[in-house]
């Protein structure tokens, strides 16, 4: 009676803990590889060479934070080209000087929609921003192909049927492109109507999964209508509860989001302006904590694989 009492009271306590640390109470830091799926390296960045973040401060970076692969987009496309360039180089070994050894790292290359700050609010109607697309397209990159476009932006969402926002997106999709789009729940709608496929075969990765603050409930609803949307998380509202711990936590309905749809979620730092540079530390160091209330098979997903998936780099084994 003794020890049955015991065995009782030991399973009850065991129960506890593993409810506690499924809740991130007891949970440590994710420290697996990053996926950074919203990367961009802008002109000002490093202005033809001699900027803040030149191509070694960046990669120096990504090293130090475990960031494995990232998706760079730059305005305009050179610093992405620069990138890609510095980093196949240092693959085949023709250029070790340029920063830390990451012959480990993937370029992932978009062509940005933007060659100076005036293309954001007109890109989607601009036949010159097409002929430059296609044109960057047909170039590449030193590290390959490009694999997507964007970011882009709809400050408005009925520019989504723009002429030219129609075109990209069924160039996009016809050109097996992903693309990164900064726009709300209605113009991701809008902007899966304008392809092929109707939004069933278009890798469309939601930039901030609604900066605005789309509900849960819709970002659920979306994902469920358009089987390869996926949501990438910066700057997401209501994404991480403030802790007393000081420590980033996801808050609770956020987490349940990402357990019922683990392989549609990504990080990305947003690199946007050089602030961001700055604290890209501090960044990926919120994201490795906030992964660390995930199960370990979803932070993996989230961290790693879903990015690894979309462009056909190793996953992590489980
Ligand atoms: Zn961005």
């Amino acid at each position: 009676m003794k020890n049955t009492l015991l065995a009782l009271l030991r399973k009850a306590l065991i129960a506890t803990l593993f409810v506690a640390f499924q809740h991130g109470a007891l949970s440590a830091d994710y420290i697996g590889p990053l996926f950074d799926a919203h990367l961009h390296y802008n002109e000002e960045a490093w202005n033809g060479q001699a900027g803040p973040h030149p191509v070694a401060d960046v990669l120096t970076r990504l090293k130090r934070n475990g960031v494995k692969a990232v998706v760079s987009n730059s305005r305009p496309n050179d610093g992405t080209q620069l990138l890609a360039a510095a980093v196949a180089a240092q693959k085949t070994g023709t250029d070790a000087s340029r920063g830390a050894p990451t012959a480990d790292l993937t370029v992932v290359p978009f062509i940005r929609l933007y060659r100076t700050r005036d293309d954001y609010t007109n890109w989607f109607r601009d036949e010159s921003i097409y002929q430059m697309v296609e044109a960057e397209f047909a170039k590449g990159t030193a590290s390959g192909p490009y694999r997507g476009l964007g970011e882009f932006h709809l400050y408005d969402s009925a520019n989504a049927n723009g002429a030219v926002a129609k075109k990209l997106m069924a160039f996009a999709e016809n050109q097996q492109l992903a693309v990164l789009a900064h726009v709300d729940d209605v113009a991701i709608e809008l902007l899966m109507a304008n392809t092929p496929s109707k939004g069933q075969k278009t890798r469309l990765i939601w930039a901030h999964t609604g900066i605005g603050g789309a509900s849960i409930a819709r970002v659920d609803a979306l994902l469920g209508k358009y089987p390869l949307l996926m949501g990438e998380l910066s700057y997401r509202p209501g994404l991480t509860c403030g802790e007393a711990t000081g420590a980033e936590r996801l808050c609770p309905e956020w987490r349940a989001l990402l357990l019922k749809h683990p392989t549609r979620f990504l990080i990305g730092s947003d690199t946007w302006v050089n602030q961001r540079w700055q604290y890209y530390d501090a960044l990926m160091q919120g994201y490795r904590q906030w992964l660390g209330d995930l199960p370990q098979e979803v932070a993996r997903k989230v961290a790693w694989n879903n990015g690894a998936a979309l462009f056909g780099l190793p996953l992590l084994a489980p």
